[in-house]
């Protein structure tokens, strides 16, 4: 059973956030608009609140030019606009020393970890360095890393890499093997915040004590940022990479934080062109919305409708429930799992299970979720929340996995 203390957690969660939810899912006209439909693929990408979708309009309508390249007033607004976005990436991942970091625009987590491969990471690293990659963690966080080795090797410089140790069964990173295996040569650790499949916080505050003061530690927020308060000072990491259109804003947006403390500065190279200014505008006005609504309500409102699923799900015949072990254990002291279910049933494949689901209404996603070779090698199905998501949808969604049971 769940531990009465989540499960009572939970519900004063939802008792005392239920107004505001309401307030906030009113925002969204793509989710009033088909109130038969129950949006829960929000790890994929998330929908737009009005007033992103008002800036967008209001941008492209009054001010809309290129950056840094104009006299005129709707240039220079566009200039502005592009800096203030990067304060704003600063104040919204409690940047502790805003004039020492850089923030670069990308399209999203994925090319924002290249960027740091190719750009950053081959002048960092020696001959005989290591640098740890959570192989079951998303591809995007694995395959640059490992380009980077080979770039590397080409020149001459060998560097080694130690996949992240897992804790058995569970997805968590096990920070006592990484300790013990991390030594003065451990130069770069790529780590995950919450997981993309499994939903579990991966304890990301824990990895500077297991690899020490020197190693420079960079982050995949994509399921985290917009999700729950991220500090980059708590977390001590030294890069924080985000997709924009996981946290509201336009597709084709996301971001690369840089502290610039351990290493050479993060300036990525050559000339960038145009940058997607409209997305940017997007961006930031998805981080004010987002600061409003509070990330920390956002985050006891998905973390109480998950562990509401996982709790019914489990005792549903027939299903299995992926990962986050930890969450699932009777004396479990914390609701580790963030807002991410993700399941298979024992006869049905998960692709059919998926069209199923779409008959009643529910968008999932159903299929191996671009997790490494490490992770599981079967498809399943993944429910990813986010703050326009009720109660009577999972209340729903329970109903029609029950009638396969
Ligand atoms: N990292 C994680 C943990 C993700 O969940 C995703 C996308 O699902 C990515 C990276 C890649 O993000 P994007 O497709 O926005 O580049």
């Amino acid at each position: 059973m769940t531990s009465p203390g989540i499960r009572a957690q939970g519900r004063a969660a939802v008792d005392e956030l239920r107004e505001w939810q309401r307030g906030l899912r009113a925002q969204f006209p793509i989710i009033t608009g088909r109130p038969e439909l129950a949006y829960l693929d929000s790890a994929a990408t998330a929908q737009k609140p009005q007033a992103v979708l008002d800036a967008v309009h209001t941008y492209l309508t009054t001010t809309n030019a290129n950056a840094g390249r104009g006299t005129y007033t709707w240039a220079n607004r566009t200039t502005d606009l592009v800096e203030q976005a990067r304060d704003r990436i600063k104040r919204f991942l409690g940047d502790p020393a805003p004039d020492r970091s850089a923030v670069h625009f990308t399209s999203g987590t994925t090319e924002g970890l290249r960027t740091i491969a190719r750009d950053w990471l081959p002048a960092f690293l020696e001959d005989g360095d290591e640098i740890v990659v959570p192989v079951a963690d998303h591809r995007a966080n694995i395959e640059p890393w490992l380009e980077a080795r080979q770039l590397l090797a080409r020149q001459g410089v060998h560097v080694h890499v130690r996949p992240m140790p897992y804790q058995r069964g569970s997805g968590d990173y096990d920070h006592t093997a990484l300790a013990d295996r991390a030594g003065a040569r451990t130069r770069f650790v790529a780590v995950t915040h919450v997981h993309h499949v499994y939903g579990g916080d991966m304890n990301v505050h824990r990895i500077r004590r297991a690899v020490g003061p020197d190693a420079v530690i960079c982050l995949d927020a994509a399921q985290s940022v917009g999700h729950l308060p991220v500090s980059a000072a708590e977390l001590d990491v030294d890069f924080v990479v985000f997709s924009g259109h996981k946290a509201m804003a336009l597709p084709g947006t996301g971001a690369v934080w840089a502290r610039q403390a351990r290493g050479p500065a993060f300036a990525p190279g050559g000339w960038s062109g145009t940058p997607n200014t409209v997305g940017i505008a997007s961006l930031a006005t998805a981080l004010d919305w987002l600061d409003a609504a509070g990330t920390e309500r956002i985050e006891r409102w998905t973390v109480a409708l998950a562990a509401r699923l996982t709790d019914r799900l489990r005792h549903l015949d027939g299903y299995e429930i992926l990962g986050c072990r930890a969450s699932l254990a009777a004396d479990s002291p914390v609701p580790h799992r963030r807002g991410i279910v993700t399941f298979r049933h024992r006869d049905i494949p998960s692709g059919d299970l998926g069209f199923v689901l779409f008959d009643h209404g529910f968008m999932v996603r159903s299929d191996s979720h671009c997790q490494g070779g490490a992770g599981e090698k079967t498809d399943s199905v993944r429910v990813s929340l986010h703050v326009y998501n009720t109660v009577e949808e999972i209340d729903r969604l329970l109903a029609v996995l029950a009638t396969m049971t």
